[in-house]
């Protein structure tokens, strides 16, 4: 199905300012209507505000500073208008990829910059001219410092992230990276928890800035149903496998998944029915016509999935629902009560689904905050969870069929083989028989999916120390919290030995970017760092090794491959 457009949707963007050639990009990606990020930023950024956001991941933050920034710009500019900065290498090339999709029809050049990747090739793209760069601090400096990032045309700076960024040891590049930007901008700062650290690089760099805590700022008013609520930690390419394994073990009775674009559900219904599920489409590009034959499919049952937008499933009521999954964390608390609302009527039994990206994490966590009810975590069912049920269902309708009295034409079969055979024996041949007849395992279902979640992760301390690149003689620590673990060093947490230290100009931070980016564990977890001449050293929780190693050895560090191991036993 090719992305469809509706007037009411159009309206909503428009009315917060933005150029139709935006709102007209907005449509074709299948966004329905502003989260309320995007509904309180966009405006006083459009008026040249400085603005200081408390907002997740997962909440529509990146359009919320993408869309106003690329409305200001003169894209006949040589030399970049905006300066976006992030923790992360990941992070980087994620919001550059959003503000070059965001920013297509108005042919914004977008360039992302961080470490690892050559400086030649980056060198190349600023010559021959960018409006926008997105950059990790460690390498935005290294070009100030070369003289190969000009910022005299900087107009506005977005830190993104910047709890993470100040968590990761970057506070004095930020500073320095400040002090290179005219002092005549607009500058915005996004953080997802408010610490006194973020209060005190707000106070030092933001002018009279209008503040937005999306956090807390749309506490539904209802009580949020009761209902059974869980999570699955899953990364994005693994949400399909996911989703299908969990269906194939709640097996709902009717279940509606949201999406957030009009984009993601037909591509999401596309690929369920192919899976062979019986899912329908419901989003706000459909005809009321269209709308009414698919609520009608799931109310007599020939349908067992709705996949909707929270804009199309507004308004209706399937009384048989028994489940609500939620594809990706909704951008706000208020769509989740709405959305687990759907179930658990009338006192009957109701289960809510939330697939989080890790990224997502903290929003889930928002909510959970906010609506005062637990969401449990859940390990991803395996395939051993997955034949268990199947054994169950298995054993279940065998029981009935001995409840019956239809089965004794096949006696003769039995008692023909009972010489030569044990007769349990016999009943699991045939049990066999019957499963492989039902259709057996599909290679897909005999995969198993990766979990996400990091299970050891412990509420984050105060106070952990700042990294800091000095000091000849001694070892640079980042005296990190010790993942994972209470007490003495190494208790649950391995040190991999990076082979680059001090002389291959390694600080810190670079590590600490490099294997969040890299491994996507988040930067709390990792522990103390030492750095010396010739090696480093990183701690990061059992659990963890394997993954950080692997992606370190893929990625590499400042762009060098270098020896990654587990530190041998002390
Ligand atoms: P962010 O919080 O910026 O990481 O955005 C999370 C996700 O929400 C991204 O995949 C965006 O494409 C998506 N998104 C942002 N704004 C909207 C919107 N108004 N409607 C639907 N999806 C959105």
């Amino acid at each position: 199905m090719t992305p469809s457009q509706s007037p009411e949707a159009n309206s909503e963007f428009e009315a917060l300012g933005l150029d139709p050639r935006l709102v007209k990009t907005l449509s074709a990606l299948g966004y329905e209507e502003p989260t309320p990020i995007q509904q309180q930023a966009i405006p006083p950024l459009l008026a040249g505000k400085d603005l200081l956001g408390l907002a997740a991941t997962g909440t529509g933050k990146t359009a919320a500073f993408a869309l106003p920034i690329l409305q200001g710009i003169d894209t006949g500019g040589k030399t970049p208008a905006a300066l976006i900065l992030v923790p992360t290498r990941e992070l980087a090339m994620q919001v550059a990829q959003a503000v070059h999709r965001y920013g297509k029809e108005l042919g914004v050049e977008v360039l992302p910059l961080y470490g690892g990747q050559a400086f030649g090739q980056q060198l190349k793209v600023l010559k021959r001219g960018v409006n926008v760069v997105v950059g990790t601090p460690g390498r935005v400096l290294d070009h100030i410092g070369r003289g190969t990032l000009v910022l005299d045309g900087v107009g506005i700076v977005v830190l993104d992230e910047a709890d993470e960024m100040l968590d990761m040891g970057f506070s004095e590049d930020l500073d320095a990276i400040l002090a290179a930007v005219p002092e005549e901008r607009q500058t915005v700062l996004f953080s997802a928890t408010m610490a006194r650290q973020i209060e005190a690089i707000a106070r030092r760099h933001l002018t009279d800035p209008v503040e937005i805590r999306i956090v807390g700022a749309d506490l539904p008013e209802e009580e949020a149903p009761k209902v059974q609520q869980m999570a699955y930690v899953v990364r994005r390419s693994h949400k399909l496998a996911a989703l299908g394994r969990i269906l194939d073990l709640e097996s709902p009775e009717a279940a509606i998944v949201f999406c957030r674009t009009r984009n993601e559900v037909d591509e999401l219904t596309e690929a369920l029915n192919g899976r062979g599920y019986r899912a329908e489409a419901l989003h706000g590009g459909m005809s009321q016509e269209e709308r009414d034959r698919v609520m009608k499919k799931l109310r007599t049952g020939s349908a067992e999935l709705l996949i909707a937008t929270d804009v199309a499933a507004r308004g209706i009521d399937v009384a048989h629902l028994t489940h609500v999954i939620n594809y990706e964390v909704p951008s706000a608390a208020k769509a989740y009560v709405h959305r687990i609302g759907r179930v658990g009527r009338a006192g009957r039994e109701g289960v809510a689904i939330t697939l989080s990206d890790p990224r997502e994490h903290q929003q889930l966590r928002n909510i959970e905050r906010l609506t005062k009810q637990k969401v449990k975590v859940a390990r991803i069912p395996t395939v051993a969870d997955l034949h268990a049920r199947r054994l169950e269902l298995l054993r279940a309708s065998l029981r009935e069929t001995l409840l019956g009295d239809d089965f004794h034409r096949f006696r003769v079969v039995v008692e023909s083989l009972s010489d030569e055979f044990d007769v349990v024996d016999i009943a699991m041949g045939a049990l066999m028989l019957a499963q492989e007849a039902s259709g057996g395992d599909s290679p897909e279902e005999m995969e198993e999916i990766p979990d996400a979640t990091l299970w050891e992760q412990k509420p984050a301390a105060k106070g952990r120390g700042k990294g800091s690149a000095s000091g000849k003689d001694r070892p640079t620590q980042r005296g990190g919290r010790k993942p994972g673990a209470s007490g003495g060093s190494g208790a649950g947490t391995t040190r991999i030995f990076i082979r680059a230290g001090r002389s291959d100009g390694i600080r810190p931070q670079d590590l600490v970017g490099a294997i969040v980016g890299e491994s996507g564990i988040p930067a709390r977890q990792v522990g103390e760092i030492q750095i010396t001449d010739r090696f480093s050293l990183v701690e990061v929780p059992d659990t963890e090794v394997d993954r950080v190693v692997d992606a370190l050895r893929g990625s590499g560090v400042r762009g060098k491959k270098v020896t990654i191991r587990p530190e041998r036993p002390r």
